[in-house]
């Protein structure tokens, strides 16, 4: 198989593996660092695009194969943007997501705005030199209970606009057509359109 055929998908979350493997065509192999042994880098940017570029370049240099990371997090406006790029150590810190999600009704259990977003910075290193960024954001607002069971991380909080249910309440499939990551997706396929690679 030729390396233009294989993408490494740099996450060991396995909710992401498989939404960013389901936005990419099947023909193209699907690698996770953990079948090559890699750890996970440390994640010291400031921002979202920060952390993908960094994972990014990071699995690359390390597996020598296309690799396409992604860092992503929930920004609720009542509480200052947070957790935002801390969304995964703030549910770790918490025990799990849970209880994170606990944590965030009762802080903003009187707080009027509920508005949130989902943010989701996602890059894709081709070569050494060259890397390409693309942002997804989807706007929505903090529910007021835990609903559903799908998904992933705190799907069941968040409502996206024009909906009344959570995330955690719809289908994987509905949910990909929507959410930040598909956004940054389409995104990044526009910015590599000449190239063919995930046609
Ligand atoms: P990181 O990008 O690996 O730092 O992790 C981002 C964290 O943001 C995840 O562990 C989840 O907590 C949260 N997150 C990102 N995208 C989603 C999503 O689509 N649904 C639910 N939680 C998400």
């Amino acid at each position: 198989m030729k390396k233009n055929n294989i993408l490494l998908i740099g996450t060991h979350n396995k909710g992401k593996f498989k939404e960013i493997s389901k936005l990419i065509n099947k023909k193209i192999k699907k690698i996770s660092p953990k079948i090559l042994k890699i750890k996970a880098p440390k994640e010291t940017g400031k921002t979202f695009r920060s952390n993908s570029e960094l994972k990014a370049n990071f699995f690359f240099k390390k597996s020598k194969l296309i690799s396409i990371s992604d860092d992503s997090g929930l920004e609720i406006l009542a509480l200052k943007k947070k957790p935002g790029i801390y969304s995964a150590r703030w549910a770790k810190r918490s025990g799990s997501f849970k209880k994170a999600m606990i944590n965030i009704l009762k802080k903003i259990k009187n707080k009027k705005n509920r508005k949130a977003r989902f943010i989701c910075s996602l890059s894709i290193k081709l070569n050494k030199k060259k890397i390409i960024t693309s942002v997804g954001i989807i706007n929505g607002n903090i529910s007021f209970k835990i609903l559903g069971n799908k998904g992933f991380g705190y799907d069941p909080i968040f409502i996206p606009n024009n909906s009344k249910l959570t995330f955690g309440q719809i289908s994987g499939e509905k949910k990909m057509k929507i959410d930040h990551r598909s956004i940054a997706f389409k995104k990044l396929k526009r910015k590599l359109k000449l190239r063919k690679f995930f046609i």
